[in-house]
This record gives structure tokens, sequence and C-alpha cells, in this order.
């Protein structure tokens, strides 16, 4: 069915890079891992709302007001959006990395962490001030939950304890077993985070179904522009935990006490954690990618991309070449999200010849997630400067790796390119 396949408008599909072949080609963004073009319909709604704008919850005038409304109606979506329970609260945060960073500042004492060493960064990095465990890669979605049970069981039951984990890899894009995990996290007594950067864009996420305590994601790996992201779960950790930036915004009462200090009562709501004026815009734009990918259906999200997930493997498979990534296996459930290394080729100069021969843009290097490429690539990935790597000597393993990911808005035109550049 052709309407149900048809991508979704987004900006920049029709963006015009000059090769260095000579002549111009439509830009095939293959990069929305790291960041999704923003749907077109949620541009739209953005740029409806973009003059009305004006600073939320101190102003009197008409348009702060609607702002305010704007901005507390941002939460309810988002809400609604994750399914979350009656009492759960949204923090608005700059993104994904943040959001994890607050939930790390709000640990109580003694908490305990677990996060299995496959992790992004900002899943991996921000708990090193608590007692934390790293987990050894599981091979396999059910050897995840083992190793984790087997963790836990050998926990010390008497302090709070989390386990942070990722919906969907960013590098190899498999399916972790988040259900399975917030169980065996719940039967310890302990509370789990779901990092849904890269599962939220390409599955509905339900903290219900799923069963955890938070989420964080990003907006701009959600089809929505400029810098928010999402906290979103128990309110009673976040409650009790020192207000994550002081300032205004998130103190309900200060005044002077005799012996000359600063008395403050913090607000207990989300606002305790989002002092200083908040990104209006970005929250807003948030609201309406979920409001945008609620109506459009995930069905339809999901359907569309296990084509174009097809045509990427099944090409890639034809170019003996061609090593593609994976910690779980060839059958494990993935989103559009592909890493690979091509045998005798530096991933950096593939990547820099795809986009300057063929007008793609894709992503090399380590994907923060060091600890995770040393396990896929079998050698001590290495860069250089930003993204680049040394060049692997002949036969050598691959010190980084390609990675292709797409989504709603990517056109079957852009894989096949990909497919054909790559062959
Ligand atoms: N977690 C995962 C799984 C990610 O892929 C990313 C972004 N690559 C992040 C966290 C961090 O997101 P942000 O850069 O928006 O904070």
């Amino acid at each position: 069915d052709r309407s149900v396949c048809a991508p979704l408008p987004v900006l920049g599909r029709d963006v015009s890079v000059p090769l260095v072949t000579g002549g111009e080609v439509t830009y095939a963004a293959l990069d929305y891992a790291a960041s999704a073009p923003a749907l077109q319909r949620v541009w739209d709604d953005v740029a409806a709302y973009a003059p009305y704008y004006g600073s939320v919850h101190r102003g009197a005038g008409y348009l702060s007001q609607l702002s305010t409304d704007l901005f507390e109606n941002a939460r309810v979506t988002v809400a609604e959006f994750l399914d979350c329970r009656e009492d759960d609260q949204v923090v608005f945060t700059r993104s994904t990395t943040d959001s994890l960073n607050l939930l790390a500042a709000a640990l109580p004492a003694e908490c305990q962490v677990f996060v299995f060493e496959t992790e992004h960064h900002a899943s991996l990095l921000p708990w090193q001030d608590a007692r934390v465990t790293y987990l050894d890669a599981p091979r396999g979605p059910g050897e995840a939950v083992a190793i984790l049970e087997r963790a836990l069981a050998g926990r010390d039951p008497r302090g709070p304890a989390l386990v942070c984990v990722t919906g969907a890899s960013n590098v190899t894009g498999e399916l972790w077993p988040v259900r399975e995990l917030a169980a065996a996290a719940h039967a310890h007594d302990a509370r789990i985070v779901l990092d849904a950067a890269q599962l939220a864009p390409h599955r509905p996420v339900s903290v219900r179904d799923l069963d955890v305590d938070w989420v964080a994601f990003s907006g701009h790996k959600l089809y929505a522009p400029f810098g928010s992201g999402v906290l979103a779960g128990r309110s009673d950790w976040l409650r009790e935990a020192e207000p994550y930036l002081a300032g205004g915004g998130a103190s309900r009462k200060v005044a002077r006490r005799a012996d000359g200090g600063v008395d403050v009562e913090w607000h207990e709501s989300a606002a305790r954690h989002e002092a200083g004026s908040p990104n209006v815009i970005g929250a807003y734009s948030i609201a309406a990618a979920c409001k945008a990918l609620t109506e459009e259906g995930f069905d339809r999200i999901v359907y569309r991309e296990r084509h174009l997930i097809r045509t990427v493997r099944e090409g890639l498979a034809e170019v003996p070449a061609v090593r593609v990534l994976s910690l779980f296996g060839d059958d494990a459930p993935r989103v559009g999200v592909i890493s690979f290394v091509v045998e005798g080729w530096n991933s950096s100069h593939f990547a820099a010849a795809l986009s300057a021969e063929y007008g793609i843009g894709v992503r090399d290097g380590l994907f923060c997630a060091h600890p995770l490429l040393r396990t896929l690539l079998g050698s001590d990935p290495q860069t250089q400067g930003e993204c680049g790597a040394p060049e692997a000597a002949p036969g050598e393993k691959s010190l980084n790796a390609i990675r292709v990911s797409f989504g709603a808005g990517t056109p079957d035109e852009h894989v096949e390119r990909f497919v054909r550049a790559v062959k």
C-alpha cells in the first residue's frame, strides 16, 4: 500500500548538496540516530505558535499567559505520549544527557546503580558519584536479564538501587528487553530508568506497560527541532532532591535569615528542577512531535521502517567486505540504526566518500559507546580528533565503524542510493 509506505514530510528533504565529481544531488540524511530532521507538520505547528511566544510562569500579559498554558499543556501531552501514571512528573530538560544527569543528581543517599557497559555514554557516565556496578555485555536479551538478575541478587538489599538501560541501541539498533529488565529490577526492590533516546522515535513507549520508573528522551531525535528533552516518571526522588539548578522558578519562597543567610523553600513540582527561563519553544515542539507521531501512528512508522531495514540489510549482505555489527545476532528485533565496517577501509574515509561522491550523510566513529565498540569490533577502538581514526593496517581489525540510520521521513531512494554506493 503506497500510502502506508509514503515517508512523512520532513524539513530539508529538498536540500541539494554539491558532489566532488561535479553536479548536485538531493541530500540523503541517513543519520537520524544523531538528530532526525523535524517533521514538516511539527515545524508548521511551531511556526504558527512562534509569533505568540512569551515568558512563562511570571508574566501577567496575554502572551505570557498563553505561553504558560502551552508550556504546561506540553507536559500533559508528553505524559499522555508516554502513557505515564497519574502521579508521574514530566520535567523538561535540555536533552537525554541532561535528563539522566538530573536523575543522577537526585539519587537518594547510598543508592547503588547498575548499568550495562554497552550503554551510550549518556547513560553510562552520569552515575560516577554513586556506587555504580558496570555489567558485562550480554550476547542476547535473555542473557541481559540473567546478568542483571545475578547482579541484583548480590546487592546490598538495605539501600535504594537504580538500573539504567537503553531501549534501543544507538549502535546496533537492537531492542533491549525493557519489560523483563524492569520486572527483574522491581523483584529486587530496585528502580529502573529507560534511556528512550533511540526507542521513542521508532516505537510507542508506555511507562505503564513497560513498568519503568523513569523515561528520558531528546526532542531532536523525535522529529522536533530545538534543544529540549524530557525526564518523566516517579516524583518522589525528584521532589526530595536538591534542585538540579538553583535559581528563579525553582524557588517558592526566599527570605533573609536573622543570621544573615538565606532560607529557601523549593517547589515540589517539576519546576523544582527547571530553574531559569525555560525553553518554551523546545517544550512546545516536543509536544507537537508527540502529537504528530501519535496521529500518524506507530504502526505505519514501524511498517515502513521494516521495509527500509530489509533493503539496507539485504543490500549490505551482498557485499562480502561488509560486516554488520550486532550484539544479539542477526534475528534480533531492531530499529533503523545499522552499524558496519568494511574490510580494507578506514570507516572515516568511507563515510567521507559517501558524502562527497553520493551526497549521503552517515556517521563514522565510536558513537559515544566506546566499551560497546570494543566488544563489537574486537579491537581497541581509537579516535583521532573529533571522529576520525587512524588507518587500520592491512589485515587488522577496524578501529571504528560506520552507522547508517533512518526513520519516518526517509524515502526509499535514500537507502537505495546508500546500498548502491556501498556496493
Ligand atoms: N542515549 C542514546 C541511546 C543516544 O543515542 C543518545 C544520542 N546519541 C543519547 C542518549 C544522548 O542524547 P542527547 O545527545 O540528545 O543528550
